[in-house]
């Protein structure tokens, strides 16, 4: 079969690999029929060491069920299914307190022998603890808006609930990516009374404005918290979304933030401190978030999907096929790009 591969920082080929294949009778093997390019994946896109071996990618993917173990009891053959970014069994202590990113038996798509979600089939260990049975049609319309559960749409949820938005909050998203646009759309969702975004990208001030942004905030950095203390009596907001990870977003964030109040850090850290401050303590700010367990979202945010409630498929801007994953890492790279939706 075809499938995405990262051999090193900006190479990235679409190579034959071994095909999938059920090993565990947890196991279930999913046909890809829509997957995504993430903004993680561009981490290694700009860092990776050259290494011949190469790295399997993706790991948002929404397929058919080729093929079930003996075990597995919730897919059958046949089943359009969505997958979050981790595998999780379902099962174990931490799952059962809906965070399946620290599963006991858990793990990422690309590594240890399971493939990545960039190509034509994924071999899906813990079937029945992972997969998301979706009741459509696998080229329903709807399917965008499907796939961003299985990442980019429940990490959004997840930034709005670790900085505990609420009704009647203000909420401040920093970051106009994907994540960040879902943020805005998770923060309208919780109730946020006035949603900030920052950012200075026209086509992505739109959606976000769309999705429920009620003030844009152009500024960067410094300026960017003295704008939002200036629309908020001196105050900062209650609730900071951080979809970014670098360490300015991190102390934007921070500066952000209102007295008592939460950021929500959901953007993958690129250095080992947080950039704290006696500020932080003495307002009794709360810094929370980490990855989403996307498989515990994806059942809450699924109704608001099929009902039309909302709509986080608008952030794919770009559709290729498996051959134009290499030029879809690219555009993202390059910001021609919000997200790149793969099509098989
Ligand atoms: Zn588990």
């Amino acid at each position: 079969m075809r499938a995405t591969v990262m051999f090193g920082a900006g190479d990235v080929r679409v190579e034959n690999v071994p095909d999938a294949r059920l090993v565990e009778p947890t196991d279930a093997l999913v046909r890809v029929t829509r997957a995504a390019i993430c903004g993680s994946d561009l981490w290694p896109y700009n860092q990776m060491q050259q290494d011949e071996a190469g790295r399997r990618m993706g790991h948002e993917f929404i397929g058919i069920a080729e093929n079930v173990g003996a075990d597995v009891r919730t897919v059958k053959v046949g089943d359009v299914v969505v997958a979050p970014f981790l595998y999780s069994d379902g099962t174990c202590v931490f799952c059962r307190e809906g965070l399946h990113t620290s599963c006991l038996h858990g793990g990422r798509y690309g590594a240890d022998d399971v493939d990545g979600g960039q190509g034509e089939a994924v071999r899906v260990p813990e079937a029945d603890g992972t997969l998301v049975v979706l009741p459509v049609g696998e080229d329903d319309a709807l399917m965008p808006s499907l796939l961003t559960l299985s990442d980019v749409m429940a990490t959004g949820h997840h930034a709005a609930l670790a900085a505990r938005v609420a009704p009647g909050k203000t909420a401040a998203v920093v970051g106009d990516g994907a994540v960040g646009l879902c943020g805005v759309i998770a923060a309208k969702r919780l109730g946020a009374e006035r949603i900030f975004l920052l950012g200075r990208h026209p086509d992505r001030i739109a959606l976000a404005k769309e999705f429920g942004a009620t003030e844009i905030v152009s500024e960067r950095g410094d300026e960017a918290v003295e704008r939002v203390r200036e629309l908020t009596n001196g105050f900062g907001a209650h609730s900071v979304l951080e979809c970014v990870g670098h360490d300015e977003a991190t102390e934007t964030a921070l500066g952000l933030v209102r007295a008592g109040g939460a950021v929500g850090r959901v953007g993958l850290p690129q250095h080992q401190a947080i950039p704290t401050t006696l500020k932080t303590f003495f307002d009794n700010v709360t810094i929370s978030g980490g990855p989403a367990p996307a498989r515990a979202y994806i059942e809450e945010l699924l109704p608001d999907v099929l009902e039309g409630r909302i709509n986080p498929g608008r952030v794919f801007d770009r559709v290729t096929d498996l051959d134009g994953v290499p030029d879809g890492y690219r555009a993202m790279n390059e910001r021609a790009a919000i997200k790149v939706m793969v099509t098989f």
